[in-house]
C-alpha cells in the first residue's frame, strides 16, 4: 500500500494533505530564513495516530520532521527534503489531568506552553517556564529543545520540568514512559534522551510536568548599573536577602533600551537619565517580598552596587518594564541587519566574556552596534551584533567572522555555542567542530540505536 492510502485509511483522509497552501506554512520558517519543501503533512489527533503515520513512513523509508509551534530559532522543525513528511502535533492538545496534590499535570505535545501555565494556574499551581514565544510554542518543542527562558535560574530548564515522557519511537512503537514519580532509580533515565534532541530519536507525545507553588507575590523592578560585573554582585546579594526568591534576572545593555524608545513609541525609557547596563529582575514568593527587595536595594546602594533603580508599584508597571525586555529581540530589525549569538558562559565568568566579546567585535568592524541582553543569571546572553548607523555593505557575509570571534571566547571560557536554542542546521557544522571526537560518536551511537535508519529529522543536529 502506498503512503498516502495507508495515512488516509488509518488516519482518516483529513489527517494530512499535500496541498501547496496547506503545506506552506509548515515549510517557511516564521522569520523567513529557511525554506524548505516536504511531500505532505500530517495532522494527528491521538498517540495512537501518530504511531500509526510514524510506521506507515518507517515501512517506505520516508523522512520524518516532528513539528510544534515552529518558533524554533535554528532552523530544526523545517523540513528539506521533497520526500518527507511533517507531522504537526497542533492537534494533540489536551490537559490530560494535573494532580494538585502530586504538583503534576500530564499534558499533550501540541499544547501551547501559554496554556499549560493557565491550566496550572487555574488549578492553584505554577508550571513555571515561560518564554516571549509561549503564546505559539509547544510543550512537545519546548522539550525537544530544552527550551530554557526567564525563570531558568530558579526553576532549572525544561529538562528539570519532566517527571515522565510517552515517545512513539522511530519504528512507530509507543513507550508510555508517563511516570510522576520523584524518585526512580531503575536503569537509564531514557526520557533524558529524547529531551533536548530536537526531533531525531523519536516524537514525544505526551509529558508528566512538575507543578510548584504558585507564587502570590511578584515585586519586579528594573536597576540601573555600572557594569555587568556589578549586576552580578547584585545577584548574588538579591538571592542572599531573599531566600533565594529572585526568579528572573535579564541584563540589558543601553544600547538595547534605546532601539526599543527610538523605533517603539508606545514604550518609555523607565529612566529619567541613561545608564550604562541595567538589570530586570523578578523576586516571586508565596509570601511578601516587596519589604525585602526594598532593603536589598537600600544594601546595594550603600554598598556602591547599583546607580539607580524603578521599583514596580502595579502589574502594569511591571509589565510595562517586561515589554522592555521582550520587545528587544523583534525590534533589533529595525535598526538594520544584525547578526546572533545565544551563548552561555559560567555565571562568574559574565563580565569577562561581555568585556572581551565586545572588544574584540568592535575591533573587527569600527561602528558597529554590539546589543547583548539575556538571561545573565543563567550566564546566558544573546550576543547580537547590529550594523553600523547607515549600513555596511555585505554585514551580513560577516556572519562566518563574528560566530568564530564570539565562539572561540565562549569556549575559552568553557561556555556553550548554543545556550537555549539547540542547534538544528543552523550550528550542525560547528557542532562537530566545537565537541570532542568521543563526544560525538556517543551522540552517533544513541541516534544509530534509537533510529537505526535514520528517518527521524535526518540532517538536524548530526
Ligand atoms: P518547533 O519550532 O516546532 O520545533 C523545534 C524543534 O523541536 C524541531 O527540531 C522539531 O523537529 C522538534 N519538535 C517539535 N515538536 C516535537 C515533538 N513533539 N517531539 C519531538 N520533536 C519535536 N527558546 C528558549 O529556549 N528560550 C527563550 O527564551 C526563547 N525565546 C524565544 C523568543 C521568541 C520571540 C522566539 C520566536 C523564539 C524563542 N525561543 C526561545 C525559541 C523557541 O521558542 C523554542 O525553541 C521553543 O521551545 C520551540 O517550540 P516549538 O513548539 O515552536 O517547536
Amino acid at each position: 500500500m502506498s503512503l498516502t492510502t495507508t495515512l488516509t485509511s488509518a488516519l482518516g483522509a483529513d489527517s494530512w494533505s499535500s496541498d501547496p497552501e496547506k503545506i506552506a506554512p509548515h515549510v517557511e520558517e516564521p522569520r523567513g530564513l529557511w525554506h524548505g519543501k516536504c511531500r505532505l503533512v500530517v495532522w494527528p489527533r491521538s498517540t495512537e495516530e501518530v504511531a500509526k503515520a510514524v510506521r506507515a513512513c518507517a515501512e517506505t523509508g520516508t523522512p520524518i520532521v516532528p513539528q510544534g509551534g515552529m518558533t524554533g530559532l535554528v532552523g530544526g522543525a523545517i523540513p528539506d527534503d521533497a520526500g518527507a513528511v511533517a507531522i504537526s502535533l497542533k492537534r494533540m492538545n489536551k490537559v490530560r489531568a494535573i494532580d494538585p496534590v502530586d504538583f503534576t499535570m500530564v499534558a499533550e505535545a501540541g499544547c501551547t506552553l501559554l496554556d499549560l501555565q493557565n491550566a496550572a494556574k487555574d488549578a492553584g499551581r505554577l508550571f513555571p517556564l515561560s518564554l516571549a514565544a509561549e503564546g505559539t510554542c509547544t510543550i512537545g518543542g519546548n522539550l525537544a529543545t530544552n527550551a530554557g527562558g526567564n525563570t531558568t535560574l530558579r526553576y532549572g530548564n525544561a529538562r528539570e520540568m519532566v517527571l515522565g515522557l510517552e515517545v512513539v519511537t522511530a519504528a512507530g512503537e509507543i513507550w508510555s514512559g508517563l511516570r510522576k514519580l520523584r524518585k526512580d532509580n531503575t536503569g537509564y533515565d531514557l526520557k533524558h534522551l529524547f529531551i533536548g534532541a530536537e526531533g531525531t530519536l523519536g516524537i514525544i507525545t505526551a509529558a508528566s510536568l512538575r507543578l510548584f507553588p504558585l507564587p502570590r507575590h511578584t515585586q519586579t523592578v528594573m536597576v540601573a548599573v555600572e557594569s555587568p560585573k556589578q549586576a552580578l554582585d547584585l545577584l548574588g546579594l538579591l538571592r542572599d536577602r531573599t531566600g533565594d526568591s529572585v526568579s528572573a534576572f535579564e541584563l540589558l545593555k543601553r544600547i538595547c533600551i534605546e532601539f526599543v524608545v527610538n523605533n517603539e513609541s508606545a514604550i518609555k525609557d523607565p529612566f529619567a537619565e541613561p545608564y550604562p547596563w541595567y538589570v530586570l529582575i523578578d523576586v516571586a514568593s508565596g509570601r511578601p517580598v516587596a519589604d525585602d527587595v526594598e532593603a536589598a536595594l537600600g544594601e546595594a546602594f550603600e554598598a556602591g552596587m547599583l546607580l539607580d533603580a524603578v521599583i514596580a508599584q502595579s502589574e502594569a508597571q511591571a509589565n510595562a518594564l517586561w515589554a522592555i525586555r521582550e520587545t528587544i529581540p523583534i525590534i533589533q530589525k529595525a535598526e538594520g541587519a544584525s547578526i546572533k549569538h545565544d551563548i552561555s558562559v559560567p555565571v562568574s565568568r559574565v563580565a569577562e566574556f561581555l568585556e572581551k566579546a565586545i572588544a574584540a567585535c568592535e575591533a573587527e568592524v569600527p561602528g558597529i552596534r554590539v546589543c547583548p541582553f539575556g538571561h545573565a543569571g543563567d550566564g546566558n546572553i544573546h550576543f547580537n551584533i547590529s550594523e553600523p548607523k547607515g549600513g555596511h555593505p555585505g554585514f551580513l557575509d560577516l556572519y562566518p567572522v563574528f560566530n568564530r570571534i564570539v565562539h572561540d571566547i565562549t569556549v575559552s571560557m568553557d561556555g556553550s555555542i548554543s545556550a537555549e536554542h539547540g542547534i538544528g542546521v543552523l550550528k550542525k557544522a560547528e557542532l562537530a567542530e566545537r565537541k570532542s571526537p568521543v563526544e560525538m560518536e556517543m551522540m552517533r551511537a544513541v541516534k544509530k540505536a534509537l533510529d537505526p535508519a535514520g528517518i527521524m529529522n535526518p540532517g538536524k543536529v548530526l
